[in-house]
């Protein structure tokens, strides 16, 4: 498949599920990057960043996170400590990594990791920043995160959506009995994102697309079908982070899944509430569905995930 075009000072790096993608944004002594992927594949991320697709061994002056979930602000410190760059966060997320907690960005709760990092500046919806020869300016973009941002260039309509807006969907939105405010909220950032009406989206996972509006229509198809049943919405919640728990691991015994979703809090609180599965029969129902929809293959009694970290 083609890749759409992009103007020749944006460079997208694209990653997998568990790392978010790179963004690069080449000027004369002011290049940029979005977001930073898992802190675990570090080397990975900043061998593909010194790349050719990548700042090609230029220096990095800033970097910008969308928004400060693991898989996108993870590498922020190995980044930081390669290239000396600055780093801006969205203002909301500044009271979730200073101070930095076992909490900061849910990691105890869903059993992520991140290394921590110090943040120079924070940019807020309203705000624009310089990137690549272009003015960016930052949009609102809650509910996967209700503090989250995303970047439009005006001239060339190119939206870098982070987890709001995927070809295929968006990030998780946690669920709620009755009325969800994360729902509204995710359906407020999409009529933003209608209103800007993008030629090409730059998403936080996958390629960069150009029918925004397709896009747009299946999340809030899913919306929908996750407001009308919220455990719908608790089963797809608790099969994304257990996918990445996987992709983070590289694989797990069949026979410690069970003892995995007792112990880390996320599973426990979701199943409570939305599903009413003790750990066991939580664990059975997690594999058999994964493996069904070819998300996991379970192969000598070990589940590995199919899909690129
Ligand atoms: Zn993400």
């Amino acid at each position: 498949m083609p890749r759409l075009p992009l103007p020749p000072s944006l460079r997208v790096i694209e990653r997998g599920w568990l790392n978010s993608n790179q963004v690069v944004m080449l000027a004369p002594r002011d290049n940029v990057l979005v977001d930073s992927g898992y802190c675990t594949h570090r080397e990975e991320t900043l061998g593909l960043l010194a790349s050719r697709g990548g700042l090609d061994r230029q220096p990095l002056e800033r970097l910008v996170n969308t928004h400060c979930h693991s898989d996108h602000m993870g590498g922020n410190a190995a980044i930081a400590s390669a290239y000396g760059c600055s780093i801006t966060i969205p203002a909301g997320e500044a009271k979730h990594v200073d101070p930095w907690t076992p909490q900061s960005a849910w990691m105890e709760e869903f059993d992520q990791r991140a290394d921590p990092f110090h943040f120079d500046d924070t940019i807020a919806a309203g705000d624009t920043f310089e990137g690549g020869g272009f003015e960016w300016q930052a949009h609102a973009a809650p509910g996967h995160d209700m503090d989250a941002l995303m970047f439009f260039e005006a001239s060339n309509r190119i939206l870098i959506s982070g987890d709001a807006l995927w070809e295929n969907g968006m990030g998780f939105v946690w669920p709620e009995e009755g009325v969800n405010p994360y729902i509204a909220a995710a359906r407020e950032a999409l009529a933003t994102i209608e209103r800007l009406d993008p030629a090409v989206v730059i998403p936080g996972h996958g390629e960069p697309f150009a029918d925004a509006k397709g896009a747009i229509s299946r999340v809030h198809e899913r919306l929908e079908a996750f407001d009308r049943d919220p455990s719908k919405n608790a089963r797809h919640v608790v099969k994304s982070m257990f996918v990445f728990a996987l992709l983070d691991k590289e694989m797990m015994p069949v026979d410690e899944v069970a003892a995995y979703v007792g112990r880390v809090p996320c599973y426990a609180r979701l199943s409570q509430r939305f599903l009413g599965l003790e750990p066991k029969p939580l664990a059975d129902w997690l594999l058999a569905d994964l493996e069904r929809a070819g998300a996991v293959a379970i192969d000598g009694g070990l589940a590995r995930p199919t899909m690129a970290a």
